[in-house]
C-alpha cells in the first residue's frame, strides 16, 4: 500500500474521487496539479496541505500563487510543474488523472523515479504504449490500472502465470445510444451524449463512451498493459456494467470481476494494492440484480470502436493520431461547433490524412499528436 501520492488532474472526476479515497484510507496527498480550476484547487490545497501544487495554465498559476501566498505550499506551472509533481521525492505513487496526451511526459518522468503509476490517463498508453511499458519494465516501476475494465482484468490475472491467459473479454455498457443507427444520431446534443446510463464521469470520457471510442481506446490500452495482441481481446457489450471485464484462461475457465459501477473501487485498489482495505462504497446485492445480458458489438453502429481496433492493428502513430483527433473533435462537439457524427469523421479522416509512422520515438509521437489536432481544427471546426 502506498503512503503518499501525487494527483495529476486533481479537479477532474477521477482526481476528486482519488482525493476522497486518500482521505478515507489515510494516504497523504503530497502534490496536486490542475489545469486552471483554481478555486476548487485552492479549497483542496487548504484542506490537504500538499507540499507542492502545479497549475498547468501559466496565468492561472500566477493567480493561484497569490491566492495561497499565506501558506507554505510551493507552486509551479506548465509542463515543468507537472513533471515536478510527478517526481516529488515524498510521493511513492502518481495518479495520472489528467485528460489527454499532456499526461505522457510526467508519467515517463515518474517511471524514471520508480514511482507506482496509478494509471487513469488512457492517452499515455494509447499514444506511447510501447515506450511507456518498456520504460516501466526497465526501471522496475509498477503500473496499476485505474480504468475499471483494466482494473478488472488486472484483478482476474493476479497470481496467474502469463501462459494461463487465453483471451481478455473487455466489457462495455454500449453507452446511452446502444443499438441506435448513425442516421438516428445526427442531431444528438452534448447533454444527451454525456448522460451515461451507469457511470458518472467527466464530459470528454462520457462522449467517448457514447461513441464507443472509449472502448476502442481501452482496447489499445489493454494490449499494452497486458502484453497481448488485438486477436487476444474480445469486446463484449454488457449493458448493466456489473461485470467490469473478464479473462478466459487456457482451460476454458472464465474469471470475472464484479462490483457496483463506482470508480472509487478501482482507484482504491490501485493505491492499496497488493492489499485491500474496507471501502465506503455500496455493495452488490445479487438478489436485486435482474438480468445480466451480453451481446456482440455492432461495428456498423459503432464506427469509432472499429476505427480504434483497426488503428490498434496498424500500430505506430495511428492510435495517437486517432486519439488526438478524437479529443479535439469531442471538444468541438461539446462547444456545439461540430455535429455528433462528425466526431468519427474527424478521427477517421485524420488517420488517413496525417499518415502513420511505424516504431515512432517520443518526439515523433508528440509531433503526430500535434499534427492531428491541427488537422481537425483546420478542417472540422465551423
Ligand atoms: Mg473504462
Amino acid at each position: 500500500m502506498v503512503k503518499s501520492i501525487s494527483v495529476l488532474g486533481c479537479t477532474g472526476s477521477i482526481g476528486r474521487q482519488t482525493i476522497a479515497v486518500a482521505e478515507h484510507t489515510g494516504i497523504r496527498v503530497a502534490a496536486l496539479t490542475a489545469n486552471r480550476k483554481i478555486d476548487m484547487l485552492e479549497e483542496q490545497a487548504r484542506r490537504l496541505h500538499p507540499a507542492f501544487v502545479a497549475v498547468y495554465d501559466e496565468e492561472a498559476a500566477k493567480a493561484f500563487k497569490i491566492a495561497v501566498a499565506d501558506t507554505d505550499i510551493r507552486v509551479g506551472s506548465g509542463m515543468e510543474g507537472l513533471i515536478e509533481a510527478a517526481t516529488l521525492e515524498e510521493s511513492d505513487c502518481v495518479v495520472t488523472a489528467v485528460s489527454g496526451s499532456v499526461g505522457l511526459k510526467p508519467t515517463l518522468a515518474a517511471i524514471d523515479e520508480k514511482k507506482r503509476i496509478a494509471l487513469a490517463n488512457k492517452e499515455t498508453l494509447v499514444c506511447a504504449g510501447d515506450i511507456v511499458m518498456a520504460r516501466a519494465k526497465e526501471k522496475g516501476a509498477e503500473i496499476v490500472p485505474v480504468d475499471s475494465e483494466h482494473s478488472a482484468v488486472f484483478q482476474c490475472l493476479m497470481g496467474r502465470g502469463k501462459g494461463e491467459l487465453k483471451k481478455i473479454l473487455l466489457t462495455g455498457s454500449g453507452g446511452p445510444f446502444r443499438g441506435k443507427a448513425r442516421a438516428e444520431l445526427e442531431n444528438v446534443t452534448p447533454e444527451q451524449a454525456v448522460a451515461h446510463p451507469n457511470w458518472s464521469m467527466g464530459a470528454k470520457i462520457s462522449v467517448d463512451s457514447a461513441t464507443m471510442m472509449n472502448k476502442g481506446l481501452e482496447f489499445i490500452e489493454a494490449m499494452h498493459l497486458f502484453s497481448v495482441t488485438p486477436d487476444d481481446i474480445q469486446v463484449v457489450i454488457h449493458p448493466q456494467s456489473v461485470i467490469h471485464s473478464m479473462v478466459e484462461l487456457i482451460d476454458g475457465t472464465v474469471i470475472a470481476q464484479l462490483g457496483v459501477p463506482d470508480m472509487g473501487l478501482p482507484i482504491q485498489l490501485a493505491l492499496t494494492y497488493p492489499q485491500r482495505c474496507p471501502s465506503m462504497f455500496s455493495r452488490l446485492d445479487f438478489t436485486s440484480l435482474k438480468d445480466l445480458s451480453f451481446e456482440a458489438p455492432d461495428f456498423e453502429k459503432t464506427p469509432c470502436l472499429k476505427l480504434a481496433m483497426d488503428c490498434a492493428r496498424t500500430g505506430g502513430t495511428a492510435p495517437c493520431v486517432m486519439s488526438a483527433a478524437n479529443e479535439v473533435a469531442v471538444g468541438l462537439f461539446l462547444r456545439r461547433q461540430l455535429g455528433y457524427n462528425r466526431i468519427y469523421d474527424a478521427a477517421a479522416s485524420a488517420v488517413e490524412k496525417v499518415g502513420v509512422v511505424k516504431a515512432p520515438a517520443l518526439e515523433t509521437i508528440l509531433a503526430a499528436d500535434a499534427a492531428a489536432r491541427a488537422y481537425v481544427l483546420e478542417n472540422f471546426s465551423k
